[in-house]
């Protein structure tokens, strides 16, 4: 039988409560557990897809093309659970199909009403989760206790704990125990109000994770118990992590949580636990051999959450090549096209990530020629493949006018352009090509070297495409086309081989790195950055010796 968690925030927003339930996945999957994980957004966009990355941060796009919450990026790279179109619901998306419904008929001339039609949508999107290979179902609700538009979540959730049994459901909440620096002391009050505001809806909670920054007292955790029902060992510290998110898992182990979560869901299938390859991992992460430093060109890079899964997929690389990478991020319409030498001085690689519109492109084009001129290690993600043949149309063929129809419709030469696909799509929301789509790679070019196979499968999320009828053209001056769709019509990946490493890639592989198991195209692009950066070493130590004649 699936045992439910529901994992649902309180105090504040913007706890960790996605970090703490795709640790909890992978405590509970390295205990040899079966798990899926769900996340419910309370706000009523269908889907994060249309929404800015200053609302939002990143669009994280799964396989079957779902255009999702960033939380669910942290979901895959901690743990192996699945993930699809159901995991990951909006109140938009939730009432949209409500309403497809009631147009269909299908309410059989009721009123329609938040409870019980909206709760049982909800519930029946919980359910979609549950099968005879699934030991636990993780759903967490986004947005904190007490939001008016989180409200029928938790009404669902306190539905779905009678339907399949109380005891087959575990509500965790994650909560704050802020320090008071002029009082000298942790204050639980929050966290009491925040169980109240839970248990006025019906909802007693199993389990606390009690954000920290302060180790919490035995005698605090004892009034937490009391002053909330709650069993004391059931009140679990989490403590801020300034190293990496990546602690998180860990830390939550130390504290007992999966012992605890095993025995309260009565999961007696579970295994021991093992988590000896994820501590090395962390110390390994704490005593790099090497440094790396990549010049991140991008249009959101004030912003963290903007480009979540790229930086983390160059963690994930510098961890293979035991290495710190150091992220430069620069804002690119702020990057003046003369300025770039001076902006990338101090760079070992290149990445332009995914991006839209007009804006910051001649500086991303900029910083792309001075990559390709210099030797600089450069890696393209869709927008930056797109940047990269404007930049060799415009510099090597001699085509100053190059550009993508999305920036100029009426350039003389549009090296890149809308989709077929995409001629009459006039609707924004999921309209895109998105989703995975397989890539036949070229023999002897490095996208095949770093992929070992012919054949791969990566994510997309785009509406243009490098025109195919400048493809012998640029070809013609030594742009190499080294992966394309498998009837050759769409370009994914490109690279030019008289230089170090520089690739692009039409799909974004940022969606399919994990800590462990690093991307194949970011691993090879540190790789490359971290052997630029030895040489230039050796060339100054060179240059040295000359100077003082030795
Ligand atoms: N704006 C470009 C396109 O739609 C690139 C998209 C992206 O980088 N995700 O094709």
């Amino acid at each position: 039988m699936t045992k439910h968690i529901f994992v649902t925030g309180g105090v504040v927003s913007s706890l960790g409560k996605g970090l703490t339930s795709a640790s909890i996945g992978m405590l509970l999957e390295r205990r040899g557990l079966r798990v899926r994980m769900q996340k419910m957004d309370p706000y009523i966009n269908v889907d994060p897809g249309t929404m800015s990355p200053y609302q939002h941060g990143e669009v994280y796009v799964l396989d079957d093309g779902a255009e999702t919450d960033l939380d669910l990026g942290h979901y895959e790279r901690f743990t192996h659970a699945p993930l699809n179109k159901d995991c990951n619901y909006t109140t938009g998306k939730i009432y949209l199909s409500v309403i497809e419904k009631e147009r269909r008929g299908d309410y059989r001339g009721k009123t329609v009403q938040v409870i019980p039609h909206i709760t049982d949508e909800i519930k029946s999107c919980i359910k979609k989760l549950v099968a005879p290979d699934v030991d636990v179902v993780i759903t967490e609700i986004g947005g904190t206790v007490g939001d008016i538009e989180g409200m029928p979540y938790y009404e669902a959730i306190r539905q779905y704990a009678l339907d399949v049994g109380r005891h087959n459901c575990l509500f965790v909440h994650l909560t704050l125990v802020p320090y008071l620096k002029a009082a000298g002391e942790l204050k639980t009050k929050p966290t009491q109000r925040s169980v109240r505001d839970l248990r006025e809806i019906g909802i007693q909670p199993d389990v606390l994770i009690c954000r920290t920054e302060k180790e919490i007292p035995k005698d605090e955790c004892e009034k937490i118990a009391l002053f909330c029902n709650v069993e004391r060992e059931a009140v679990i510290e989490e403590r801020d992590k300034e190293f990496s998110i990546y602690e998180v898992p860990l830390s939550l182990a130390d504290n007992k949580l999966d012992a605890l979560i095993v025995d309260k869901l009565g999961l007696t299938q579970a295994t021991p636990l093992v988590m000896d390859d994820w501590r090395a991992m962390i110390e390994r992460m704490r005593a790099p051999a090497h440094e790396v430093t990549i010049g991140f060109v991008g249009k959101y890079v004030k912003h963290r959450d903007a480009y979540k899964s790229v930086y983390e997929s160059l963690d994930h690389a510098g961890i293979f090549h035991n290495a710190k990478v150091r992220v430069m991020r620069i804002e690119s319409d702020k990057l003046a096209v003369d300025g770039v030498e001076k902006a990338l001085a101090g760079v070992d690689g290149l990445l332009i990530p995914g991006g839209f519109d007009k804006r910051g492109i001649e500086g991303k084009i900029a910083a792309i020629k001075f990559a390709r001129e210099t030797g600089l290690p450069f890696f393209g993600i869709c927008l930056g493949l797109q940047c990269a043949t404007i930049e060799f149309a415009r510099h090597v063929v001699g085509l100053p006018e190059a550009n993508s129809t999305e920036f100029n419709k009426s350039t003389p030469h549009p090296v890149v352009c809308l989709l077929e696909e995409q001629q009459t799509v006039t609707t924004l929301g999921g309209t895109q090509r998105l989703g995975a789509y397989p890539c036949h790679l070229v023999p002897g070019t490095k996208a095949r070297a770093a992929f070992g196979v012919d054949v791969i499968s990566e994510r997309h999320r785009h509406r243009y495409e490098v025109n195919n009828h400048f493809r012998d053209l640029l070809a013609s001056r030594g742009m190499v086309f080294s992966g394309a769709s498998p009837d050759g019509s769409l370009v994914e990946a490109i690279e030019l081989p008289d230089h170090p490493w520089f690739v692009g890639v039409q799909s974004h592989p940022e969606f399919l790195s994990k800590p462990t198991e690093p991307h194949p195209l970011f691993r090879d692009f540190i790789g490359a950055s971290l052997e630029r950066r030895r040489a230039k070493k050796t060339e100054a130590a060179a240059r040295e010796r000359v100077a003082v004649g030795v």
